[in-house]
């Protein structure tokens, strides 16, 4: 090919790419793992492609498909001016562009009001919503549709996003809608059109207008023991009846979906907790996928905030005690002191009942004397539903001491029960999704959504 040709070529290329699929856009599904950091994604894919679990025949998480699929990208949180972030300033930092401080809502470091995506959406004609499976004035929601310079400012958050008009708010928090100068704010709410739903039934029979789900007083339980609520709708479906009254609107929509607890079971140090979040958002992914697969337009962005917990596998000396692994045919192949944790814990995090959190705060509530070697064993047996032995642990007393050593006998550490400053990962699939790729800051997303989406310019 001649340089002419070449140039030619490029020229129309660049055109195509620039130009005829600009602005196709038309629905961003912006999904976020609260806390889940990179160590976290690897474990639940990995738990999946290797350890046996129920559920997935054919060996791939909807996280990973989402991954192999879509383009990856990598980007650091750092706020304006400390390494390690919160929840609010995060969400802040991703849904306005601007950097700004740990606690702070829909405001940069100087405390001025920033537009977030989600209001810019609504200018632009879109249906916009927030989802989550903590609770709706909780930080992540709220750095989406909230101005305030404190997340605890929960009921003011609260009436702003009455205020703005989400299309969809849904999750747990009744309370702050309902209590203090909040009390008449349902009935405020639902003037403006909004259809209250307390809960699964509830929901499934909102037909249109705009939805406040409001499920439980305070944040939705932690997934692991959502089995004793059949009364709340699971995320995904909150995420179904939301997009059902969202797609209504011919300009499509920019909704928010927070798989909100992953953040907690990982501050809790509980990894089988952390697996129950992960299979949430996971079956919230397989919806979101389908509906994008189905309908052309729509761009699914997946993060986190922030790392929580930065815990993973590791292996240890056992001292003299012998491992040996063996064929079929009981030929030994190894024979040592090293343990390298064993595929069976992703099956044993299946039968967990409770979350180890609050049977370390019952446990925590026992006077020092009254705690025995068998009544540690047994509120763990009980939590863990498979026999624990904490018969060589030591120092019974101290609780997260308990916790700690039990994780060391399944191959588990924690470096810390706060965040992280770990680098994430994005996840972007769909039209546009390679403007999410490479290394970045998540000051940075904001611009490239509205690149994305066709609204940089001027
Ligand atoms: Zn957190």
């Amino acid at each position: 090919m001649k340089l002419f040709q070449k140039i030619l070529c490029a020229g129309f290329c660049l055109l195509l790419a620039g130009g005829l699929f600009a602005g196709e856009v038309k629905n961003v599904m912006w999904v976020i793992g609260d806390g889940m950091g990179p160590e976290l994604m690897g474990f639940f894919m990995q738990g999946v492609r290797y350890g046996n679990v129920p559920g997935y025949p054919e060996k791939i998480s909807h996280l990973e498909k989402l991954t192999q699929e879509g383009q990856m990208g990598v980007y650091f949180n750092n706020t304006y001016d400390t390494v390690v972030t919160d929840s609010a300033a995060s969400a802040t930092q991703m849904a306005t562009g601007a950097f700004t401080r740990p606690g702070v809502i829909g405001k940069d470091f100087n405390d001025a009001p920033v537009s977030t995506l989600l209001e810019i959406a609504k200018e632009k004609g879109k249906s916009i919503g927030v989802i989550t499976d903590s609770y709706v004035t909780d930080a992540t929601p709220a750095g989406f549709s909230a101005h305030a310079s404190n997340r605890g400012e929960k009921r003011e958050i609260a009436r702003q996003q009455i205020d703005l008009g989400l299309d969809v708010i849904s999750g747990g928090g009744l309370k702050y809608f309902t209590t203090g100068e909040n009390k008449g704010l349902l009935n405020y709410a639902k003037k403006k059109g909004y259809q209250v739903a307390r809960n699964k039934k509830e929901l499934e029979q909102v037909q249109k207008g705009k939805l406040l789900g409001l499920f439980s007083e305070e944040a939705m339980p932690l997934s692991i023991e959502m089995q004793n609520y059949t009364h709340l709708p699971s995320l995904t479906e909150q995420v179904k009846k939301s997009i059902e009254l969202l797609e209504k609107n011919k300009n499509g929509f920019v909704l928010m979906v927070e798989a909100g607890k992953i953040d907690w079971a990982a501050h809790a140090n509980d990894a089988g907790s952390v697996w129950a979040e992960m299979k949430v958002l996971d079956e919230a992914l397989a919806y979101i996928k389908k509906y994008a697969d189905e309908h052309p337009g729509t761009l699914i962005y997946l993060n986190a905030d922030h790392d929580t917990g930065l815990g993973a596998f590791t292996y240890q000396h056992l001292g003299k005690e012998q491992v040996q692994k063996k064929t079929a045919q009981g030929e030994v192949l190894y024979s040592g002191d090293m343990d390298y944790a064993s595929f069976k814990q992703y099956e044993l995090f299946e039968k967990q009942k409770r979350s180890l959190y609050y049977v370390q705060e019952e446990l925590k509530r026992i006077p020092a004397e009254q705690l025995t070697a068998e009544l540690v064993q047994e509120k763990l047996t009980e939590a863990l539903g498979y026999p624990v032995d904490v018969s060589g642990f030591e120092n019974l007393q101290d609780i997260p001491g308990v916790i700690r050593q039990f994780d060391l006998s399944r191959g588990l550490v924690w470096a810390t029960p706060s965040h992280s400053s770990s680098m994430l990962l994005s996840v972007a699939y769909g039209p546009e999704a390679d403007e999410f790729t490479g290394v970045y800051h998540n000051t940075d997303m904001l611009p490239r959504m509205l690149k994305a989406l066709g609204w940089d310019k001027k």
